[in-house]
């Protein structure tokens, strides 16, 4: 059974987590990248294996072994495996869904900066991830356009610099902590050395999806940074949580790292109050505050994962009843032009 409370975690697996600092490198080079190859590893037939394969619309499959391990076997619904497998709807061209739902590229000043809110700052560190989502809202972003190196880090710093109003940078990608200890290292001194910068904030799939990559050594890197340090994590659904998950979670909150969540509202995998209620719970287990819970950006090709405007509000009115306030994410949508997310509440 996976633990549901913080009590729960500790009496069946104490902290003993120090993994090499190259062990998730590892895990990444041996990542699931061919959709059969994954089906025939949760157990599927050959049959359902033909029958469950398709094209992957330019958006390859990328999915780690211990992400894998922590779907069901032969479950075809499994929430998990529901999030990286290409398919067929991902085909369909459905009305109002675009390739930049955000407008991103009109907020893209210089390469590499996302700039759309006052007094913070988007920093794209690279175009890597560890997992391949197929909701993802940059499954169509020009990163080759946008391609990050130490060198070309220095125009959006440059960016940040020139710009004094700007008080936080939002290190995302691609996944921020895809890049190496000793490339972050250098960002993060850089960052430092910005007199006017208070926090730095990382949005990152990685300490879920490969908890193997929140090694000591990255911690320490974390610890010795001058700005509050705010990790959001993505988290969709309770059972990506598991006992490594959970120790990477001590681990940087052992070493000042503030935690919060934000989700997206998928359709059929994660929306129910119950799989919401279960999935807040066990992130407030793992000292991760469930911080926003996101309509779906509607990019070409995820519209099979959205969820309307009148079920989601049911939902938050669910989660409002059977949990405490702290645990109830702010359901947002995010639009272009926007100053700021739209906020829906469950009587709006
Ligand atoms: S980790 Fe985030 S950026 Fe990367 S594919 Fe998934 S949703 Fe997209």
């Amino acid at each position: 059974m996976i633990p549901e409370t913080t009590t729960q975690f500790e009496s069946i697996e104490p902290i003993s987590f120090t993994p090499s600092v190259e062990s998730w490198r590892r895990e990444l080079a041996d990542a699931f990248r061919r959709p059969a190859e994954l089906l025939a590893h949760l157990g599927f037939s050959t049959t359902a294996i033909e029958n469950m394969t398709c094209s992957d619309q330019g958006f390859s499959t990328l999915v780690p072994r211990s992400y894998a391990a922590r779907m069901e076997r032969s479950n075809p619904q499994d929430p998990l495996l529901l999030q990286v497998l290409p398919q067929k709807a991902e085909a369909v061209n459905t009305e109002g869904y675009h390739k930049d739902p955000l407008a991103e590229q009109t907020y893209n000043p210089v390469p590499g900066i996302i700039h759309k809110y006052d007094g913070r700052v988007l920093l794209l560190v690279t175009g890597h991830c560890v997992i391949n989502c197929r909701f993802c809202f940059r499954r169509h972003f020009p990163y080759h356009d946008n391609r990050r190196s130490r060198l070309q880090w220095q125009q959006s710093l440059t960016y940040v610099r020139d710009n004094p109003s700007i008080h936080e940078v939002i290190l995302s990608g691609g996944d921020p902590l895809a890049a190496t200890d000793s490339q972050l290292t250098d960002l993060f001194q850089q960052l430092a050395a910005i007199p006017q910068l208070k926090r730095v904030r990382m949005h990152t799939r990685l300490p879920i999806i490969l908890p193997s990559r929140v090694t000591l050594d990255f911690c320490k890197i974390l610890r010795q940074l001058p700005l509050q340090v705010i990790i959001v994590t993505h988290a969709n659904h309770a059972s990506e949580l598991d006992h490594s998950v959970y120790n990477a979670c001590q681990m940087l909150r052992q070493h000042g790292v503030h935690l919060l969540n934000q989700s997206v509202l998928l359709r059929g995998i994660n929306d129910r109050h119950q799989s919401l209620a279960q999935l807040s719970e066990r992130l407030f287990a793992c000292d991760i505050l469930p911080y926003y819970l996101h309509m779906l950006d509607r990019v070409q090709g995820t519209a099979h994962f959205y969820v309307d405007d009148t079920k989601a509000k049911d939902l938050l009115a669910g989660l409002q009843e059977c949990l405490p306030g702290y645990l109830v994410p702010r359901l947002v949508r995010e639009e272009a032009g926007a100053s700021g997310k739209t906020m829906i509440t469950s009587a709006s």
